[in-house]
């Protein structure tokens, strides 16, 4: 049903290179190229922020010069004699006639400073946007591109095929399902007619999960069709069964076909950006075999790969054979590195929260890790937010690529009430015990610093709140043994750094609450993407203060606005001189980060990560340092 040709090794052939003489280029070193590369974004910046400034002085200068004329106007019509050829002309046309013209003139001004702004800010984001495509190693040796989807043996059953596309559009319309790509796999709204066994449908009504969310109506089927797709979807919309599901459904047809032997292996591979989310994903593919396996179906292996834990025990299970391994960056590159793991018959590739995991640095390793493939796959990017700079990334990556959208990327799930209050540095640990009042248990606090989340945990256990604490500082097993106790209830405060904002499912959280705002806006997205999960809706408050950014709060000003939440007088009385180019060229807010406060000439993280490779140029090795994994 669901077999899939590709499980077959392929010999790597040397590419033959010519060598051109008359092409000569001579060499520049790597070092120098991105020093001037660098340059080169940060003049583009520069020039970005000073062509509005120009402009605008164009423009005050032209309705400033059409002002002294209309006064001068006003001196001729009184009666002074000025007899000036233009005076003359002017003479001609009434004055309202005059002003508008004028105004004309400055609109066009503005119009042009628009477009160049417009212009100006696609040469920034063409300058970041990456050059080496993700691709195998031999891929790009021979210039292999893909061109057709990789081939499933699933159908959508015939009487979902039967209906037309106007249906499907009204289904997709109804659930807020926004779609883009060529040939439309269509939605299918019930389980039953994705056709899984009946091992999985009761699996999945055991988790009180009847229906599909619609991700999951759009996005199962088009994942089972073998299509590449990138998935955007606010957190907790069930986006990770849309990924683990099929890939459990090719493997076993794969295992059915021809058995996995030792050493096999991995089938699918599944990355996710924190140890934390690895683990959950790997018990959730574990959950769904074993319901197959208790039918009668053939166990299915699932190995997990993440730092903090022996390598020696990932290898075992590796070395056994497995269908699908679950991995973070930094073990993962370890062992391919080591040849402990090989992607040889690696045929479906899922990263889940693909934007965090450029944002932490880790999209070299990324690249690295795609050039262990040895032919096509199936590449699926998962994200709650996915601005530009992702959809740049998953360009290379994807063949003919089905975007699956509910709810503008990088907005805020409608299901939380979202709250900012204005909180004094110093009194945010007393406001704290008064904000846990709000709502019943559990409730998951976060701060930016470990040092911080250590005060409100020690803080909270004084006051005698049940609480527990994570952060990147504390050894793995504190961090599991906290996080399942909070999992299963046995807590009822988690206080965390941002490890926890992302993707990982806590059951029935009631509050959220931000102890600080995060440096950007998408992890506030992530933050409070932690409450109102499928469905149900929550309460997420955050402190704010003087001595958060102003880029940041406006980005907040306008995600409330976005969202129809409550804008606090403080937020909205903010503006600053970009917002009137907010909406220009179709485009609301940063083409880069995804933020609604600013343009990308403005954009603060681009900014920090323009300074972050200055200061890296020349250390090559300095992603290694980052490779913790979290
Ligand atoms: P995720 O967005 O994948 O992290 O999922 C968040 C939570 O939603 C998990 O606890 C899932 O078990 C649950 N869930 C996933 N799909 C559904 C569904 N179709 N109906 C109800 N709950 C679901």
């Amino acid at each position: 049903m669901y077999s899939q040709s590709r499980r077959r090794k392929i010999s790597g052939r040397q590419s033959e290179e010519s060598s051109d003489d008359e092409n000569y280029v001579p060499y520049i070193p790597v070092k120098q190229r991105k020093k001037a590369q660098f340059q080169n974004v940060e003049m583009r910046l520069g020039r970005a922020a000073a062509l509005i400034k120009e402009e605008e002085e164009a423009i005050k200068q032209s309705t400033s010069e059409g002002s002294e004329i209309s006064e001068r106007e006003d001196e001729d019509n009184s009666g002074e004699e000025e007899e000036t050829q233009g005076a003359g002309e002017r003479s001609h046309i009434s004055l309202l006639d005059q002003h508008s013209e004028l105004k004309k003139k400055a609109e066009a001004k503005k119009e042009t400073a628009r477009e160049k702004l417009l212009k100006e800010e696609e040469r920034i984001l063409e300058s970041v946007a990456e050059k080496t495509a993700l691709m195998g190693v031999a891929e790009l040796a021979k210039g292999i591109q893909y061109q057709e989807a990789i081939k499933t043996g699933w159908l959508p059953p015939r009487c979902i095929r039967e209906l037309s596309e106007t249906r499907h559009e009204r289904l997709r319309k109804k659930m807020h399902i926004l779609v883009e790509g060529e040939d439309l796999p269509p939605p299918i709204a019930n389980f039953k007619e994705m056709k899984f066994p009946k091992a999985i449908i009761s699996g999945l009504k055991k988790k009180g999960i009847t229906k599909p969310t619609p991700i999951q109506i759009q996005g199962i089927p088009t994942v089972l069709l073998g299509r590449d797709m990138i998935g955007i979807a606010f957190t907790g919309s069930g986006k990770t069964l849309v990924f683990t599901l099929p890939i459990i459904m090719f493997c076993l047809e794969q295992e059915k076909r021809l058995p996995f032997i030792k050493g096999e292996g991995p089938y699918g591979l599944i990355i996710c950006p924190s140890r934390e989310l690895a683990r959950q994903t790997h018990e959730i593919i574990q959950y769904y075999s074993q319901c197959l396996a208790d039918d009668g179906f053939p166990l299915l292996h699932c190995g997990l790969c993440i730092g903090g834990v022996s390598v020696k025990e990932q290898l075992e299970v590796i070395k056994a054979g497995i269908h699908i391994l679950v991995a973070t960056t930094g073990r993962l590159m370890d062992m391919l590195n080591k040849k402990m793991v090989t992607l040889d018959v690696c045929r479906y590739l899922a990263m889940d929260e693909a934007d965090r995991m450029i944002d932490m640095g880790f999209e070299e390793d990324v690249r690295t890790i795609f050039s262990y493939f040895k032919s096509q796959r199936q590449t699926l990017l998962f994200s709650a937010t996915m601005p530009k700079k992702i959809q740049n990334f998953a360009r290379s990556a994807l063949v003919k690529p089905v975007t699956v959208n509910v709810g503008r990327a990088g907005a805020a799930s409608l299901d939380v009430i979202q709250e900012v209050e204005y909180v004094k540095q110093e009194a945010k640990m007393m406001y704290l015990l008064e904000c846990l009042q709000k709502t019943a248990p559990p409730v998951l606090i976060f701060a930016e610093k470990k040092q911080d989340v250590d005060s409100i945990h020690e803080y909270l256990l004084l006051k005698g709140v049940e609480a527990v604490a994570v952060h990147g500082g504390k050894d793995q097993e504190e961090r599991t043994r906290s996080v399942d106790q909070f999992k299963h209830f046995k807590k009822d405060v988690l206080v965390a750094t941002d490890v926890a904002s992302k993707g990982l499912d806590f059951p029935d959280i009631q509050h959220v609450i931000n102890y600080d705002m995060p440096e950007d806006i998408e992890n506030y997205v992530h933050r409070i993407g932690r409450t109102g999960r499928c469905g149900k809706t929550g309460i997420a408050t955050t402190f704010i203060n003087k001595t958060v950014e102003e880029s940041i709060l406006l980005d907040l000003k306008h995600l409330l606005i976005e969202a129809k939440q409550n804008c606090p007088p403080f937020l909205a009385g903010m503006t600053s001189e970009s917002e009137k180019y907010l909406d220009i060229g179709g485009e609301v807010g940063c083409s880069y980060c995804g933020g609604l406060g600013h343009r990308i000439s403005d954009c603060p993280k681009l900014e920090a990560l323009q300074t972050k490779q200055a200061q890296n140029i020349g250390r090559r090795d300095y992603l290694a340092n980052n490779s913790a994994d979290w």
